[in-house]
């Protein structure tokens, strides 16, 4: 084996030991077009791929790392998990215990993991490979999970009505569909609907805790959910997911109580001091920061396609946003679906040319983080700019 490879020879032998070449499908850039770069060294918000090409990375990890602050968010314990699939996964079980009842709601367009309840109409991965769901999911296992469209409080209420639910469970900003900030009756609503069924509210905050504030999209939209799944961020860039509540909730978790749980690296000390880590340094001086980065990439990116006359929409929720090539707002998974995706790919390609990494799907977000300076910002507002004139 030589020492230096090329992209397409590491490509390649991905492909040989590893399904489609990836650790996760949309990563493969089948919706894209085009190979994946490997990335071989990274120095603050820049990558170089193993061809020597240098980027600008908005990916960031798919929002583990967000390199600065935090604190901690209003829940009484919590059980520290390896990812956020196992958190969520993890959540539910503890809901159903907790309720004596199966069924869960969940909404079209949200990811909340790969477990197998929880793959029917999952978002950003699955919609963008055009899967409704996943293979090898038993038809016994789906039967439990309903789901009803982002946003539509009433459908929710009717589900919640006419079914005994274990759960309700919800990306309280969405992230998996691209970035969709639900209105706030949204999720008050299912507050109230939720305490109506005795069912319980799962916020998903794998991707919004710790980035849309120090306390989370609930700490935003002022709503308390019952169970809180969190990770990315929590581990800094580590495998970490945690799932949290009340103590009395809490409390049905072995060894406490009879929900069984475990996990050998759960907690391990690696994960931990990153995740700590990250979370010191996110202060009220950090999301500030992001809030400005991330409003000048908006304002700057709604500029730039108005100049190259393209209709675009770019939905953010402080560091995180996507740029929808379509021409109104998205609210939701269907919506989502009607984006020019071949305009995105030719997008993303003409970003890709001008040094600027973009998620390779319209329905993933793109992450700022601190390292991402006025200079990074500038790179790329100057490429997206030139890209979307070119694509015109
Ligand atoms: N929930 C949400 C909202 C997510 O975005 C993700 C991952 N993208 C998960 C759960 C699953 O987390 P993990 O990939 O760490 O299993």
């Amino acid at each position: 084996m030589t020492l230096v490879s090329t992209n397409r020879e590491l490509l390649e032998r991905a492909r040989r030991i590893m399904p489609g070449g990836v650790s996760s499908p949309v990563r493969a850039y089948g919706a894209v077009g085009g190979e994946p770069p490997f990335i071989v060294s990274a120095e603050g918000c820049h990558v170089t791929d193993a061809d020597g090409r240098e980027f600008v990375d908005l990916v960031s990890s798919w929002g583990a790392l967000i390199e600065i602050a935090a604190s901690v968010a209003s829940v009484e314990m919590v059980r520290f998990v390896s990812s956020g699939t196992e958190a969520v996964m993890s959540a539910l079980r503890l809901a159903r215990a907790a309720t004596g009842r199966d069924a869960i709601l969940k909404f079209a367009g949200s990811y909340h993991g790969h477990a197998d309840p929880l793959l029917s109409r999952a978002g950003s991965g699955l919609a963008t490979l055009g899967l409704p769901d996943s293979a090898g999911v038993p038809a016994a296992v789906a039967r439990d999970t309903i789901t009803v469209p982002y946003g539509d409080l009433d459908a929710a209420a009717h589900v919640a009505s006419a079914t005994r639910l274990a759960a309700i469970i919800v990306e309280p900003i969405a992230g998996n569909m691209g970035c969709v900030v639900p209105d706030g009756a949204f999720l008050t609503g299912l507050r109230a609907v939720a305490d109506r069924t005795s069912a319980l509210l799962v916020f998903d905050e794998v991707i919004t805790g710790f980035r849309v504030a120090r306390s989370g999209a609930q700490g935003l939209f002022g709503v308390r959910p019952d169970l809180s799944c969190f990770g990315k961020i929590i581990g800094g860039g580590l495998p970490v997911g945690a799932y949290a509540g009340s103590r009395a909730l809490m409390s049905l978790v072995a060894p406490l109580g009879p929900v069984y749980q475990a996990g050998t690296l759960s907690g391990n000390p690696l994960a931990m001091a990153a995740g700590l880590a990250t979370l010191e340094l996110l202060d009220d001086v950090a999301y500030a920061t992001l809030e400005d980065r991330g409003a000048r990439l908006e304002r700057e990116l709604a500029s730039a396609a108005k100049a190259a006359g393209i209709v675009a929409r770019v939905q953010r929720a402080g560091s995180l946003l996507t740029l929808f090539f379509i021409d109104r707002a998205v609210g939701n998974e269907d919506d989502a679906g009607t984006s020019d995706r071949g305009r995105f790919a030719r997008f993303h390609a003409a970003m890709l040319r001008r040094g600027v990494m973009l998620p390779p799907s319209q329905f993933e977000c793109w992450f700022l983080s601190l390292a991402h300076d006025d200079e990074a910002i500038a790179t790329i507002v100057d490429a997206a700019r030139a890209a979307l004139k070119e694509i015109g």
